[in-house]
């Protein structure tokens, strides 16, 4: 990065904020952006300006601890935010954080997006967790991150927005809107009663891809806990596990989600959850033990 001239990257800024606005991804003067110049220093957004209407002589340039080295302005009041990711990996170049609105609908709804679905998803980002509520532009909201952000390239912030990182800013940028499209088929499908879970079998294949598009950050799959189930924690971070059914043989489960708001066919295979009373239940049993003798 150290080759790419400043001017470049303030431009680069602009353009991502621009960007970010004419999508919808942030209203007023949310969301900022910001690249890791060396070793100490951090080109950012000011506070208090629409992404959609920057220019590049506004950018603050700060060291690792916030402290403003260049600029006419002030940085961002969640800059705390963006220098918490820089300290835990040392492969981030860029953070872009935003509230797309439907990203951020399953964050304060606290439905993390962590179904294997979309295999383009599966391969860049694996699973989305959602980091706990922070109060912004207070320390909370770096504790939040931290937990998630050695292990994770995306994060949904709870009652809050998402973040994103990467090598470089559209890197970042294109994940944001990764997340917000998966956001939004995800919605679509459980309002057509639920997503069809690509199998366990599929996502290690898919995740195995990751290599050959050149993705070389941490596996955000957590594929050493990937029969665990739900949230797995390792010695200092917290890996959200892609969910899919464990189903051998078959590529796409067919049936609906277990959290379909409404049935739909019951001849369906999937794992789905089914209530009986307790006379159905020994109904079944007295049935099943009068076929065995
Ligand atoms: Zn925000």
């Amino acid at each position: 990065m150290a080759d790419v001239p400043l001017d470049t990257l303030r431009a680069d800024i602009v353009e991502v904020g621009r960007r970010l606005y004419a999508r919808g991804f942030c209203a007023s003067n949310d969301g900022n952006i910001s690249i890791r110049l060396g070793e100490d220093r951090i080109l950012t957004t000011p506070k208090s300006v629409s992404k959609g209407f920057m220019s590049p002589d506004m950018m603050v340039v700060v060291d690792l601890d916030g402290r403003k080295v260049a600029g006419d302005r002030d940085a961002s009041s969640e800059l705390l935010m963006h220098l918490e990711v820089y300290r835990q990996r040392a492969d981030v170049r860029a953070v872009v954080h935003a509230h797309p609105p439907l990203a951020t609908g399953f964050a304060v709804a606290g439905v993390p997006l962590d179904r294997a679905v979309l295999a383009e998803v599966i391969t860049t980002l694996g699973s989305i967790p959602i980091a706990e509520y922070g109060t912004p532009s207070t320390p909370e909201l770096p504790a939040a991150v931290r937990q998630y952000i050695r292990v994770h390239d995306g994060l949904l912030l709870a009652n809050h927005g998402a973040l994103t990182v990467a090598h470089e800013v559209f890197a970042a940028y294109y994940k944001m809107e990764t997340i917000e499209h998966f956001a939004k088929i995800s919605l679509a499908a459980r309002l057509l009663g639920g997503e069809r879970l690509l199998s366990q079998e599929e996502v290690l294949r898919l995740q195995g891809l990751r290599g050959r598009y050149g993705i070389a950050s941490p596996a955000s799959i957590c594929l050493d806990d990937i029969l665990e189930g739900g949230v797995a924690a390792t010695s200092d971070a917290t890996c959200q596990v892609v969910r899919a059914p464990d189903a051998p043989g078959e590529r796409v489960v067919i049936g609906p989600s277990r959290t379909a708001r409404w049935p739909t066919s019951p001849s369906a295979g999937g794992d789905e959850e089914i209530r009986l009373t307790y006379r159905q239940l020994a109904a079944l049993v007295e049935e099943a033990v009068r076929k065995l003798q």
